[in-house]
């Protein structure tokens, strides 16, 4: 490993991002908003990455910047570099369905305990997908599309994705990306506990909570969990009465403990009264992030791990304590830019925890793909 300098990655994507709420930031591009009617979504729900609707949405944006860049060629292809077979790959077929383009995607997740091998295996609907246990086998993926004749240039649509992919590799540096948002967490629960914050109390509560065999309780959905761990964290609840009722089927879902909270929500003291009524209320009018408090701390913490070091420090120690970017993804994508390919990427992060609030941004603050990181790859 090695360090190819300081960057962002704004470097190889610009504005062209979106995060959660499907909100380009590239103000030429149209939004969410402006593309349901054309989509025939219905107001107010935000599609998940690996709905349709989410890859409707994606087409007419990469279309639009197609005709914003004045470009000649049609797309006709699609590229898609991503971590996760079943979020990345899924959101690759549904785009590749619904746009026709013929397309190819790299999933890249490191390992190095094992020989490096790049597999080869194919979506439902026949959209190849090629696994690589390297970042580096980016540059193989590359040779052999040329070598067939799949040309990643002007008329190729590249989607990145930003999480684990451009950002924080996955199999290399991602624990990083989770360290922040359990942080965010940790210190979002002890803004309101303050002193009587029990680390140890909150921290053998997230971890056994925040595992697979829990997802039925806590969706999955990480605001879910920082809430779940604030109202233990008040004593309202214990863990081991929670943990009791869900074994014994009295508790099944967030909703139900939310509720349950909500009848004795008097019992709470003032600063979590409000808290808690205000998370309620965007619960029940459906917002998947409803912990504002704890998506602005992740944008704290997570930018508090970019860029920090002087980079007179071992790789070992940066990748173990900086949220890096990958320096071959880096490199790939500056090298199909160039040859003409439209560059996208895309975040499944929340937008509060991606941008910087009006007074954050005062103060200098930047959105994430704006934030300066050491590029770190493979020499
Ligand atoms: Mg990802």
């Amino acid at each position: 490993m090695k360090s190819y300098g300081i960057t962002t990655i704004s470097e190889f994507l610009d504005d062209r991002v979106v995060f959660r709420n499907l909100k380009p930031l590239d103000r030429r591009l149209p939004d969410l908003d402006m593309l349901r009617e054309r989509v025939g979504m219905t107001p107010g729900r935000v599609p998940r990455k690996t709905e349709p609707d989410y890859a409707r949405v994606i087409v007419h944006m990469l279309q639009a910047a197609q005709d914003v860049d004045m470009c000649q060629d049609k797309i006709e292809r699609l590229v898609l570099v991503g971590d996760t077979r079943f979020n990345d790959g899924t959101a690759f077929a549904n785009i590749c369905d619904a746009s026709g383009w013929i397309g190819r995607a790299f999933i890249g997740s490191e390992n190095l305990g094992r020989p490096e091998k790049m597999e080869q295996t194919y979506t439902e609907n026949g959209h190849e997908l090629n696994l690589g246990n390297r970042w580096s086998s980016l540059a193989d993926f590359d040779s052999s599309c040329r070598e067939q004749g799949f040309a990643i240039s002007a008329g190729c649509a590249v989607i990145v994705d930003v999480d684990k992919t451009a950002l924080g590799a996955r199999g290399r540096n991602a624990h990083l990306i989770d360290r922040a948002r359990v942080q965010a967490v940790a210190d979002t629960v002890e803004n309101v506990f303050g002193q009587d914050f029990d680390q140890e109390a909150f921290r053998t509560a997230y971890d056994l909570l925040n595992q697979v065999e829990y997802h039925f309780f806590t969706a999955d959905n990480q605001d879910y969990l920082a809430y779940i761990c604030l109202i233990l964290g008040s004593g309202m609840y214990t863990l081991d009465q929670v943990v009791a009722d869900l074994n014994c089927g009295r508790l099944h879902t967030f909703g139900q403990f939310i509720e349950n909270v909500d009848k004795y929500a008097d019992d709470l003291a003032t600063d979590l009264f409000s808290i808690h009524g205000d998370i309620y209320s965007k619960v029940l009018s459906g917002d998947p992030t409803p912990f504002k408090a704890f998506r602005y701390n992740e944008y704290l913490t997570t930018v508090g791990c970019m860029g920090q070091s002087n980079g007179k420090v071992s790789m070992s120690w940066l990748l173990d304590n900086e949220i890096v970017i990958t320096q071959e993804v880096r490199e790939m994508v500056l090298r199909w830019k160039e040859r003409g390919a439209l560059i996208f990427g895309l975040s499944d992060k929340p937008d509060e925890a991606s941008l910087p609030s009006t007074e954050l941004q005062e103060k200098g603050f930047l959105p994430l793909h704006r934030v300066p990181a050491w590029s770190v790859g493979t020499d």
